[in-house]
């Protein structure tokens, strides 16, 4: 089959651009992971899932593909701007726990997150804490070079030293003097020069309780840091493709060129891939907004925006329906036509091994095979992707209905195709409990059997039918039409 090339809009050159990897058929990628301090809302997976169908396209076209994605588990304070605490240190500190019982916990949640979704794990997955060491050694090169600066234990970066050999704001596309001008001054910040400067290494205050020695005291290292050195040292000092959510290039990706031209001469990312974010009523899906949806809360139905529950492989569906450089909107009503076609696709899907084989094809697979390839590879346009693979559906239930027919050939070329796209590249999975009659059958009478229980005031026997069916993976939802469940694990 002949394929166009691949193209990707490179955030770094606002174009889109045919990708040539440095080292064929090596591809390295880097990409920003989550904080774990909390656990990862839907907003964090919506980035995560776009980066994984990146990574299992590129492996389908035959590329060798070393997929870095960071676990941030130090550094990355409060405010952009140097201020506040440690978000790992402050959970530690209220929680009272050691700030490794923080990280294991909110690593396990993610990894458990990342695994209900299907997406596949990075080939590396390197901490901050671990890569000390190497942060450190970053920021004396960056000091030698001049473009930082010691100030009382912490050390920073020399931004507007910077900005009069390099562009600052080539990945941001800002205007300096704007951003000079709009930045707020240096209150309680005294140790900084400029106002843009940002910190390399933080001098740790007594009662900090993550610290490590370094040549300057005490401290620990700022946030953008720590994937300037982790991903030289795991892809190299220049390498394919950087990527992380949009909201990300201002401040931590911008601080991450600047970091590794002052330390290595080179810009580290040819492409810059950025993902656009997952947005309730048209905001930003934020913990600190309060409109954040935890996987859980979205699997169960259990959240005041929710009418009811809905699986993994239905959100990962909803996800795939939007553009990654576009804003998706989180709404029951998207949620539920997605439930809908989801089960198409899959009905479909375990239609293909027995449509009957014809002499003759009316249906042409060679064109529809080409149709989706030439969707990935505009920038990896899962939306027009999944509408090929619609009509492939629409194809399938005609043979299978005997109003088309199809040669030996031709199925198992369609076979193939659709078990790449749908299960390989796009990472959608079979559910088990998807239409699954009997159970729903079976829910039902554990239903009438817990209203019955209800309208006695036996409000024991009801509960404990609830957390017994929790205990074996039923959420139940009450609704106002019944209740309703999803199977959770
Ligand atoms: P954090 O754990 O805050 O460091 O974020 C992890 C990743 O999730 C980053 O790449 C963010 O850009 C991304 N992210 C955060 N909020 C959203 C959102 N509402 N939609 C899409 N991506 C997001
Ligand atoms: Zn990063």
């Amino acid at each position: 089959m002949t394929h166009t090339a691949l193209k990707i809009y490179n955030t770094l050159s606002r174009q889109t651009e045919t990708f040539k990897p440095i080292h064929a058929p090596f591809v390295g990628m880097y990409v920003c992971g989550p904080t774990v301090y909390s656990n990862a809302h839907l907003g964090n997976a919506r980035t995560f899932i776009s980066f994984d169908v990146m990574f299992r396209y590129l492996t389908h076209l035959g590329y060798k593909v070393r997929y870095v994605r960071n676990i941030t588990d130090a550094g990355h304070l409060e405010s952009d701007a140097d201020e506040g605490e440690d978000k790992v240190s402050k959970k530690a500190r209220l929680e009272q726990l050691e700030p490794m019982e923080i990280v294991q916990r909110y690593t396990y949640d993610f990894h458990e997150v990342m695994r209900l979704f299907n997406t596949l794990p990075p080939s590396i997955e390197p901490t901050a804490t671990a890569h000390i060491i190497e942060q450190i050694e970053m920021t004396k090169k960056i000091l030698a070079n001049g473009y930082a600066y010691e100030s009382n234990g912490s050390v920073y970066f020399d931004v507007e030293k910077f900005a009069k050999e390099f562009s600052y704001t080539a990945l941001s596309n800002r205007n300096l003097e704007e951003l000079l001008n709009n930045t707020r001054e240096l209150d309680g910040q005294e140790e900084k020069k400029g106002r843009l400067d940002f910190a390399l290494w933080i001098k740790a205050k007594p009662e900090h309780i993550m610290r490590w020695p370094s040549p300057w005291g005490e401290g620990f290292p700022g946030w953008h840091l720590e994937c300037s050195a982790m991903s030289s040292k795991y892809l190299g000092e220049e390498f394919d493709i950087h990527g992380g959510g949009m909201d990300l290039v201002p401040t931590h990706h911008t601080n991450e060129i600047a970091q590794n031209i002052a330390c290595h001469h080179k810009s580290p990312a040819r492409v810059w891939i950025h993902t656009n974010m997952l947005t309730v009523n048209g905001q930003k899906m934020s913990k600190s907004l309060g409109n954040s949806f935890l996987p859980n809360e979205l699997f169960s139905g259990n959240h005041k925006l929710l009418d009811k529950g809905y699986s993994p492989m239905t959100v990962r569906f909803f996800m795939l329906q939007a553009h990654y450089r576009s804003t998706l909107d989180f709404s029951n009503e998207a949620l539920q036509a997605a439930e809908k076609g989801f089960a198409r696709l899959m009905n479909a899907m375990k239609l293909i091994p027995d449509l009957k084989v014809s002499k003759q094809s009316t249906v042409n697979c060679a064109e529809l095979g080409k149709n989706m390839y030439e969707a990935m590879n505009d920038d990896f346009n899962t939306p027009i992707a999944l509408a090929h693979l619609f009509e492939a559906v629409r194809m399938i239930n005609s043979i299978n209905d005997g109003k088309e027919s199809i040669t030996a050939a031709d199925k198992e070329e369609l076979s193939k195709l659709m078990n790449e796209m749908v299960f390989g590249v796009l990472g959608l999975a079979e559910e088990k409990a998807v239409n699954n009659d009997k159970i729903d059958g079976l829910m039902q009478l554990i239903f009438d059997m817990r209203s019955a229980a209800k309208a006695n005031k036996d409000f024991k026997t009801s509960d404990h039918i609830r957390d017994e069916l929790k205990r074996a993976g039923f959420e139940i939802k009450d609704g106002k039409d019944g209740a309703s469940y999803t199977i959770t694990n």
